[in-house]
């Protein structure tokens, strides 16, 4: 090879240019990038929703000695904890040796809930030879990509005694599947060409659930009953306790790998699943002389509401008593605490260029992606990292090794969006977002690359080093 130009040895020096990461990988790291992958896509398949994901989490945390931490517990350096809120989400620790109170906690913020299709509370009906289930969609959803598709119904079922079902149908390859239906293109004239949003209504998102009437002259909804009755056989379900039910609709298809070279990888549920899954691994694989707190938690796709979001002070209670079990001043731990928030930013897509702003998008396969803000119409709504703090975790990435990426979530004024960034910078501690790109974002499908991934997991490494 030809020496390179003063020219060229000048540009490299002084340019920033986004690489690939496959590219810069040696086989060695390809390898890692594949092998961590397969634990990812397992993951996906048990967790669809944060109920199952907070389960599985709970249980990957008991087999690496991880115990379960109550508040009014003792800690130690070398304790490694788990806490669940309300079986819906988890915030997994390691207590380190470092003095809390100088170096705060390391927090990676990260969400289980994902954008779906929720059954109502009087859901059941019979119509034209179908049971039906009313729905009311969770989380941002374009409402026509949820029909005509496989679903698998997922939740949990609190009956008149307070017992509690977990049901789970549509994923095992024996299971039947859940249906919401779309017109046939024949009739469809007068649908195709309204406008999107209303191509398919939120009242016609109904939910498939059976064909086959009880066999009774007397009886009017035969149908219904039926599935009623098969309902109260197997889990001792009436057609009230749907009332104390918490079910959902997702889409019944298992992860798996996209493309002929398998770089990439399509399911339902990559945000935030993609950072929680790193985050959560991360935890638990490495020890760090900092106390690192990996929070997967829930309501973030509704703006992280109620006692399951972000916003609920359960999770700053749970700072302030690891703060106190240590011995520590929970102020001064929080401000000295740093935070990741681990959410999902859009990649570029060349298929709607239009809507991004090449230069400060996300390309796949380049890395995780930090986002110094985020928000909509001016930065409104946003955390909007000090540039201090961003060059201090930029620092932690070079010196780690880590290939990253930055970006904004399309062009100025074409849209936004927020995470629970600015509700851990309220408490103050310095936030910034960090996340993978993800191509149809939100959709019952979405494609993430194992490049990123593989990055997001060792960004998280990086910041517990
Ligand atoms: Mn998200
Ligand atoms: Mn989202």
């Amino acid at each position: 090879m030809a020496d390179k130009s003063k020219g060229q040895k000048l540009q490299e020096q002084l340019s920033y240019t986004k690489k690939n990461y496959f590219e810069l990988a040696d086989e060695k790291e390809r390898k890692e990038i594949f092998e961590y992958a397969e634990g990812y896509k397992h993951f996906l398949d048990q967790a669809k929703t944060e109920r199952e994901a907070c389960d599985v989490s709970v249980e990957m945390a008991k087999k690496k000695g991880f115990t379960e931490f109550r508040f009014g517990d003792k800690l130690k350096a070398g304790d490694k904890k788990y806490f669940i809120n309300r079986g819906k989400s988890v915030v997994v620790f390691r207590v380190g040796t470092k003095n809390v109170e100088e170096d705060g906690l390391r927090i990676i913020a990260s969400h289980i809930d994902a954008p779906r299709v929720d059954i109502k509370q009087n859901p059941m009906y019979e119509d034209a030879g179908m049971c039906c289930l009313k729905t009311h969609y969770y989380g941002g959803i374009k409402k026509y990509q949820w029909t005509a598709i496989p679903l698998a119904l997922h939740g949990a079922v609190v009956l008149k005694d307070g017992k509690k079902i977990d049901l789970r149908v549509g994923e095992d390859a024996g299971d039947p599947v859940f249906y919401i239906d779309d017109l046939l293109p024949h009739l469809g004239g007068d649908q195709m060409s309204g406008h999107a949003n209303k191509i398919i209504e939120g009242e016609q998102l109904n939910v498939v659930v059976g064909g086959l009437p009880y066999a009774d002259e007397d009886v009017k909804e035969k149908i219904k009953l039926n599935v009623l009755n098969l309902l109260n056989e197997k889990y001792g379900i009436c057609e009230e306790d749907f009332i104390s039910a918490e079910l959902s609709a997702v889409p019944a298809f298992p992860a798996r790998d996209v493309g002929f070279d398998r770089a990439l990888i399509g399911a339902y549920g990559h945000d935030d699943r993609v950072c929680s899954y790193p985050a959560l691994t991360a935890v638990l694989n490495q020890d760090s002389a900092h106390t690192v707190l990996a929070m997967l938690v829930d309501k973030e796709e509704i703006g992280s509401e109620g006692t399951t979001g972000i916003q609920c002070k359960v999770y700053e209670d749970l700072m302030e008593e690891i703060s106190i079990a240590l011995g520590a001043n929970f102020r001064k731990v929080r401000a000295a605490s740093k935070c990741l928030s681990a959410d999902v930013t859009a990649a570029y897509d060349p298929n709607f260029a239009g809507v991004y702003e090449k230069m400060n998008s996300a390309m796949l396969s380049c890395g995780t992606c930090m986002s110094k803000f985020t928000g909509a119409r001016g930065k409104s709504g946003s955390n909007d990292a000090t540039a201090e703090f961003v060059g201090e975790v930029r620092k932690m990435f070079a010196d780690y090794g880590v290939i990253w990426q930055t970006a904004e979530l399309g062009k100025v004024d074409a849209g936004g969006g927020g995470t629970v960034a600015k509700f851990l910078a309220q408490l103050n501690i310095d936030t910034v977002d960090l996340g993978v790109p993800v191509i149809s974002m939100h959709a019952p499908y979405e494609l993430i690359s194992k490049a990123d991934l593989y990055s997001n997991y060792k960004a998280f490494l990086a910041f517990m080093a």
